[in-house]
């Protein structure tokens, strides 16, 4: 991970951009503060803007997330102008709708728990919806779960359940956002879960890199301007997703985003084969 003086140093250029393309998601999950039918998404062509702005920058990993990005009807005609800024494309998707109509480099398809726990977290028969749309993309595809107080224990059961149909596992962090309901791990807690997840990837294969997992818990800031954010609203933050919201804590945070984005930005990551985007 970078060393201090690093930390705080920005990033020139971000290495990749994260464009949460709507406020709307047909799910309801407690922790989530990107959902909010209040307000109203930005039409196409501010969202061509922007992809072409970063795309002049020399950005050449985009994810396209939400709420939930397959709500919007133009989704396709924006990956495909993100392609033609030669942008690899991440498409972030709940799972619980039909994933084959878009192309995409690498779906990312988030899951919070076993059968029992991801129903009761997101709604009854999502994670069979889930299995059922994971099965019909060709596409390489990532898992991700985010861990807290709710499905921590689950994780190994998880990936045998899931590892016919996923290409990788990519483990994050639940953050607790203030004024919504309290799930995330202790610093303890992450540490040990970084252990198993170690672990883990004898047997699957983790997305993650090793250098995250071995800092989990430590608390100390990232070098978030190596991923640039836009909100459903259009607000670009240069930096730290949780900025968006509300004042970060950095001892809260272990969001794999923001963390190994900035591991990529180290002077020591070309070093390194791994990459955390697109295969
Ligand atoms: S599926 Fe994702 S975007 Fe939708 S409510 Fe849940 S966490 Fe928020
Ligand atoms: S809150 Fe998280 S993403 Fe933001 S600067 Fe701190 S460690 Fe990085």
């Amino acid at each position: 991970m970078a060393g201090p003086a690093e930390r705080f140093r920005p990033v020139k250029r971000p290495f990749a951009v994260a464009c949460k393309l709507t406020f709307r998601c047909n799910l309801d999950c407690g922790p989530c503060p990107w959902k909010d039918p209040h307000r109203k998404d930005l039409p196409t062509g501010a969202w061509k803007d922007i992809i072409r702005h970063f795309g002049e920058q020399r950005v050449r990993h985009i994810v396209f997330e939400g709420g939930e990005p397959t709500l919007r009807s133009d989704l396709n005609e924006i990956m495909s102008h993100a392609k033609s800024q030669g942008m690899r494309v991440n498409l972030v998707s709940n799972g619980t709708r039909d994933l084959a109509p878009y192309a995409p480099d690498r779906f990312v398809v988030s899951v919070d728990g076993l059968k029992a726990t991801h129903d009761r977290l997101r709604g009854q028969g999502a994670y069979d919806r889930l299995k059922e749309n994971l099965s019909r993309v060709k596409i390489y595809k990532d898992v991700l779960i985010c861990l807290s107080r709710e499905n921590h224990q689950e994780i190994e059961d998880l990936c045998e359940d899931l590892s016919g149909l996923a290409d990788g596992f990519w483990f994050s962090f639940v953050y607790d956002y203030g004024g919504r309901p309290s799930c995330g791990l202790s610093p303890d807690e992450r540490r040990e879960a970084g252990q198993r997840i170690l672990r883990l990837s004898r047997k699957f294969h983790v997305v993650n890199h090793p250098a995250y997992l071995r800092e989990l818990g430590k608390g100390a800031p990232c070098r978030p301007t190596a991923l640039a954010v836009v909100d459903a609203g259009g607000r670009i933050a240069r930096g730290c997703t949780v900025g968006l919201v509300e004042e970060p804590d950095c001892r809260r945070c272990d969001l794999a985003c923001h963390r190994e984005v900035s591991l990529y930005a180290s002077p020591w990551s070309r070093l390194w084969s791994w990459r955390p985007f697109s295969p």
